[in-house]
């Protein structure tokens, strides 16, 4: 398991931090020196772990930009929620190439938007493994949900562990996108 990135990715509630996890833990069973670092944002969850269901807590390193990696030397890296991270790509490159390190990265590929989220079309493309998971759509009940839908107000970005987000499939966005511009004009009407 050494010298390579594996990347999961696909929407919110698709189990890419479970998957994460899972990682964490083989990687601990191997004796591998890890280390798991999250985003640095204002902590409105308080602690400083990544947690899923299956595999519970795990304390994390709060982060900011890429090269924050660098203060800390071991063999496998777990990052989660890597959309939110700064900097340049390169330092994963030079971690994998010139360090030999490991590298198990999750994050949202897709902003609420559907926009290329942060830096993960670079990282994506930089990956020797990408998996690219699937919710269960919150309107059809259908396992092919690619989107988080925000329920909430529409101009702010994605805020990690919000309920106010549901996973969708492309037909149920279109139609929750829809009536949203229906809504939204009969507003502008008033
Ligand atoms: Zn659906």
């Amino acid at each position: 398991m050494q010298n390579k990135i594996v990347v999961y990715t696909g929407p919110m509630f698709s189990g890419k931090t479970t998957a994460l996890l899972g990682a964490y833990e083989r990687a601990t069973i191997a004796h591998k020196k890890v280390l798991a670092f999250k985003p640095k944002l204002d902590n409105r969850f308080g602690d400083n772990v990544i947690k899923s269901r299956k595999f519970g807590e795990v304390q994390a390193i709060s982060i900011t930009n890429l090269k924050d990696l660098l203060k800390y030397d071991v063999d496998v890296y777990i990052i989660d929620e890597f959309q939110f991270l700064e900097g340049d790509i390169n330092v994963l490159l030079d971690l994998v190439d010139n360090k030999g390190k490991t590298l198990y990265v999750s994050g949202l590929d897709m902003t609420a938007e559907r926009k290329p989220f942060g830096l993960m079309p670079e990282l994506l493309s930089i990956a020797d493994s990408v998996t690219k998971f699937i919710a269960v759509c919150h309107d059809c009940d259908e396992e092919k949900a690619i989107y988080s839908y925000y329920l909430g107000k529409k101009d702010t970005d994605i805020v990690v562990g919000n309920t106010e987000y549901i996973p969708l499939c492309r037909s149920c966005m279109k139609k929750r996108l829809k009536a949203d511009k229906e809504h939204e004009e009969k507003f502008k009407d008033r």
